[in-house]
């Protein structure tokens, strides 16, 4: 067995920014779950990119929620317009990390600063779950006529990834000001996609499979030390739920995504949180 890994860089909520992809239609049933759980206590690192305005949601938040004017389609171009105000966002922030999320991700800070401290955020760390057991392939138009088969492989976005500063920043002329959207179209690929090519196969820059990011593509039963993880993820949808697995204060029915129990062992002096169990 080997040693934990030392800390490189000793690392402070407000190092990190924190994105959370959102849409109107699920402000009500999705982003209010994060916002009285993982975003009450980080709030000042997190921001929330969705496509409408919402007077319920702007009292909870603030400036921290950012209405993007993108569309609300669920389209390569609308996502892509989500993420270029992302990653424009985080480099006016001037923070050290910028990390991703969907708003169906429960965000443990603690884990993920104990995982980002393992780096450098002036190093070129990409960091998040690869979506496929292989590199994606795509074709990367060279000129009018000339077509390339590209391979790299990329974080899926469901399970949240995370750049470092100093990546990010060589991301510019791919990413910054809007770019990233002519990029997206340029390979024809979702969002999540067009950063691990902008990453990896323009910069030449390895993504980093951590074990800690969980999207609900994968079986969230089988999550063990579900209070460690980096991020987490559920399906409620009928015939298909997947949840992490937990037996927590709150039952099924009052917590059936399960991060209202996840969030209780992390935090138990919650104010909603049950008292005694
Ligand atoms: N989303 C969005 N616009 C849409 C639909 C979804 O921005 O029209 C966001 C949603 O808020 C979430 C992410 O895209 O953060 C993924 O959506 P979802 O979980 O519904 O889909 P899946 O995980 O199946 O890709
Ligand atoms: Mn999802």
């Amino acid at each position: 067995k080997s040693a934990p890994p030392l800390p490189m860089e000793l690392l402070f909520p407000e190092d990190v920014f924190i994105a959370v992809k959102s849409t109107l239609r699920y402000h009500r049933q999705r982003l209010e779950l994060l916002l009285d759980t993982w975003i009450s206590r980080n709030m000042q690192q997190t921001y929330v990119f969705t496509d409408g305005e919402d007077e319920r949601l702007r009292k909870r938040m603030g400036a921290h929620l950012i209405n993007t004017n993108c569309s609300a389609a669920h389209n390569r171009q609308a996502l892509s317009c989500k993420m270029a105000l992302e990653y424009d966002a985080f480099i006016t922030s001037g923070k050290k990390w910028f990390c991703h999320v969907d708003d169906d991700n429960y965000v443990n800070v603690g884990s993920l600063l104990k995982l980002l401290s393992q780096y450098s955020h002036t190093q070129d760390i990409y960091i998040g779950r690869p979506s496929l057991e292989r590199p994606i392939e795509a074709m990367e138009r060279l000129s009018p006529t000339e077509m390339k088969q590209v391979r790299f492989w990329f974080a899926t976005g469901g399970a949240g990834f995370c750049l470092s500063q100093g990546l990010a920043l060589k991301m510019k002329p791919w990413a910054s000001d809007g770019s990233f959207m002519t990029t997206a179209e340029h390979i024809h690929l979702p969002d999540d996609c067009t950063v691990g090519y902008i990453v990896e196969a323009l910069l030449g820059v390895s993504l980093i499979r951590s074990a800690l990011f969980h999207s609900h593509l994968e079986n969230l039963g089988l999550v063990s030390d579900a209070h460690s993880q980096v991020t987490l993820s559920y399906s409620t949808v009928e015939n298909s739920k997947n949840t992490v697995n937990l037996r927590g204060p709150l039952s099924l029915k009052e917590d059936p995504t399960r991060f209202r129990s996840l969030h209780c062992l992390l935090y138990p002096d919650t104010p909603w949180c049950p008292r005694s169990q």
